[in-house]
């Protein structure tokens, strides 16, 4: 038997795992731990262990596609590229550049998406550029980025273990990003305590050793909570403040307004718990916060990460071994694509295109006069302008917003009224069906590039096998439209090639190259010269803005936008699950994966399901301001009264037909996590 094994990185979540692929005959036929890798050591999860299986699936898009009379129709590369270059054109020249937007990918290598964004700013023109990012952490971005200067996990993932406590909030860590997971059963087997903070008593909140269970929505008034009893006991790191920090004073009219007796009706949580797990977050000498969506996708999200940055600046829990503020990213490259500048307000590096000088050194380095020097719009706010008649055409990279975005009804309606809609995936997503044409991309498996994953490790993706058809690699696509529109600087060679232009222009990513990322370890940016190490932990002397300072920001309590009422007397929350990745494109069509959970279901507590007459496995619809679904109900007491749960991967009974488009007004993120819905059951027939 002619077996290969090439190691590569796992395609699914950020925490970046190494995986070996197992090759025969030109195609791979396994997954097998890769020992060596430093952040896994050969463990996988489910995701991992099955990664394989959709790659060869026999529903993989083989060729570009046109759709003809409301029909797709296969059609050459030359047709294709010929269409979608002469269309943008038009747009470009009828509607004017900002009548055109790209969505690139948090899915595909770092190399497609610098190239994504560089096609938006120098072909179209527009400085319309986004990504998911958009509704994960474009609030933690935009939170970290005020107070510490870097929008990035602040250290690593083995450094978890070396916590003393863990305060985790937001984040369903065991099934979102299982590999570190792993690191905080390591932390509490060397003694660490585990506080997990989360509306359901999901498998991590299993493993804590104190329980908060608080309304969605209530993390600032739980965290002004626990500051309060900081301050008034004198726990603060008042050295710490003194000489890494400023406005601290700033903070302490808004922090003395929020007792812990003041936020107990609100959060649910009993104020003597507020006051424990204050003492204990203060005082543990190693203390470091975890957070995801929970903690992110509220119209609040910027307000919640600020507060949970006052919280570790004013605890000193920041710059060391075992701190931090960790925002775990949630899909591969998510990291990556933020840093390429996939983002309508930065280029790559975070460096901010209304800044001229900056940005005019960028443009030199591209050999054009300059860049779009506006913030454009972002993802929802991009489906709103195509309602509004202000934008014409879309071009979506391996993102399937028909599934991931709020309020599904709202988004179908845009992307079938937008004059042309291109849509480049490896397989006919719900987006995709939706589109003028469709080009075939490459998997993980069949192209080189590189990922950056949650704790900022840049990673070699290796080839494995060839794409199927006439798929393309993601940027060999781009490049074939850009040069037909006749627009220079798009003759790259390969991912390598692409690969030198962004250290050129990307401060952080200076000192790699790929021959410094071909062993396990690879490299942590930032990593500005060749001869640099990387930098595993930041802030260990000084911030990243100018001065060198961490700073506060006050930050009050708003309740949800929408919160329960007579006629919606439920909170809707949504989520995600182990053997589920995003919009289940992928994982939906792995048969290991797909067995474990093939559809959706509402989660709903005992008290609430009694009051309405549910049982297990009733069909029931949930209703919001948006939308309605069926859907079988889980009855738990998991979840908290009052409040209703709904995993947001399964198309057929998609939670973000109801979720409420309500933006964060600093990032523009969606309030995903928090809307009112009812409960009506549906009679047995
Ligand atoms: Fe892949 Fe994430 Fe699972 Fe690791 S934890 S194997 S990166 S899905």
């Amino acid at each position: 038997m002619n077996l290969k094994l090439v190691s590569t990185i796992c395609p699914y979540c950020g925490c970046g795992c190494g995986i070996n692929l197992v090759e025969k005959d030109g195609k791979v036929v396994g997954v097998e731990p890769w020992k060596r890798h430093p952040v896994n050591e050969g463990k996988l999860c489910p995701k991992g262990n099955f990664a394989h299986e959709f790659i060869h699936r026999n529903d993989r898009l083989t060729t570009p596609l046109i759709k003809k009379d409301g029909k797709f129709v296969p059609a050459s590369w030359d047709e294709a590229i010929s269409l979608v270059a002469s269309k943008f054109k038009e747009i470009n020249a009828q509607f004017g550049p900002e009548s055109m937007a790209c969505f690139a990918s948090a899915r595909v290598t770092n190399e497609e998406n610098f190239v994504m964004q560089k096609f938006a700013r120098v072909a179209l023109r527009t400085p319309n550029i986004d990504h998911c990012a958009r509704l994960c952490h474009g609030t933690s971005v935009a939170g970290l980025a005020k107070t510490l200067g870097s929008g990035a996990m602040t250290n690593t993932i083995k450094d978890i273990a070396d916590a003393k406590l863990l305060f985790i909030i937001g984040t369903n860590t065991f099934e979102d990003h299982p590999l570190i997971g792993r690191r905080i059963v390591q932390a509490k087997e060397r003694g660490a305590k585990i506080i997990v903070c989360d509306p359901r008593f999901n498998i991590t909140a299993k493993q804590a050793d104190i329980y908060v269970q608080h309304r969605s929505g209530t993390d600032v008034a739980l965290l002004n909570a626990m500051m309060y009893t900081i301050l008034t006991e004198g726990l603060e790191d008042k050295e710490f403040i003194k000489t890494r920090t400023k406005d601290f004073e700033a903070i302490k009219a808004e922090i003395m307004k929020c007792s812990p007796e003041w936020a107990e009706p609100i959060t649910g949580v009993p104020a003597d718990t507020i006051k424990k797990i204050a003492r204990m977050y203060a005082t543990s000498g190693a203390s470091a916060i975890l957070f995801s969506m929970g903690i992110t996708q509220h119209a609040c999200g910027t307000d919640n990460v600020v507060s949970v940055s006052n919280l570790a600046l004013m605890c000193g829990m920041i710059g060391r071994p075992g701190t931090g503020i960790n925002p775990l990213r949630g899909q591969n490259n998510v990291q990556g694509a933020c840093d390429m500048g996939c983002l309508p307000n930065v280029v790559s590096g975070y460096q901010a295109v209304i800044n001229d000088e900056l940005r005019k050194k960028y443009a030199a380095a591209w050999g054009v006069p300059d860049l779009p020097n506006k913030v454009g719009l972002t993802i929802v706010e991009v489906m709103n302008a195509i309602d509004e008649g202000k934008i014409k055409s879309l071009y979506i990279m391996g993102e399937n917003p028909m599934v991931s975005d709020p309020d599904i009804n709202h988004v179908k309606h845009a992307l079938q009224s937008v004059n042309f809609l291109v849509v480049q995936d490896i397989f006919m997503t719900e987006t995709a069906e939706l589109a003028h044409v469709v080009l075939p991309a490459a998997s993980f498996a069949e192209k080189e590039g590189t990922f950056t994953s949650t704790e900022r490790r840049v990673q070699l993706l290796k080839k494995v096998v060839s794409p199927p058809g006439e798929a393309k690699e993601d940027w060999e696509i781009i490049c074939a439209i850009a040069k037909k529109m006749g627009v220079a600087g798009f003759d790259f060679k390969s991912a390598e090639e692409i690969f030198e232009e962004v250290r050129k222009v990307t401060p952080q990513y200076a000192g790699m190259t790929w021959e410094r990322l071909r062993k396990p370890e690879a490299l942590h940016w930032p990593c500005p010269a060749t001869d640099h190490p990387g930098t595993p932990i930041l802030h260990t002397v000084k911030f990243t803005h100018p001065d060198g300072l961490g700073i506060f920001f006050p930050v009050s309590f708003k309740p949800p936008a929408e919160v329960p009422d007579a006629d919606y007397p439920l909170l809707l929350t949504t989520g995600r699950m182990i053997f589920h990745y995003h919009t289940g494109s992928m994982t939906r069509r792995s048969a290991t994966l797909d067995n474990e959970v093939k559809t959706g279901f509402v989660e709903i507590n005992p008290v609430d399901a009694k009051a309405l007459g549910v049982k297990m496995g009733d069909k029931v619809k949930v209703v919001s301001r948006r939308g309605e679904i069926e859907i079988s109900a889980k009855v738990t007491p998991n979840i908290m009264k009052g409040i209703i749960f709904i995993p947001f991967h399964f198309n057929e009974c998609s939670a973000n037909k109801l979720t409420n488009p309500v933006l964060d007004p600093f990032a523009k993120m969606p309030e995903l996590k928090a809307c009112a819905a009812k409960i009506i059951p549906i009679p047995k027939e």
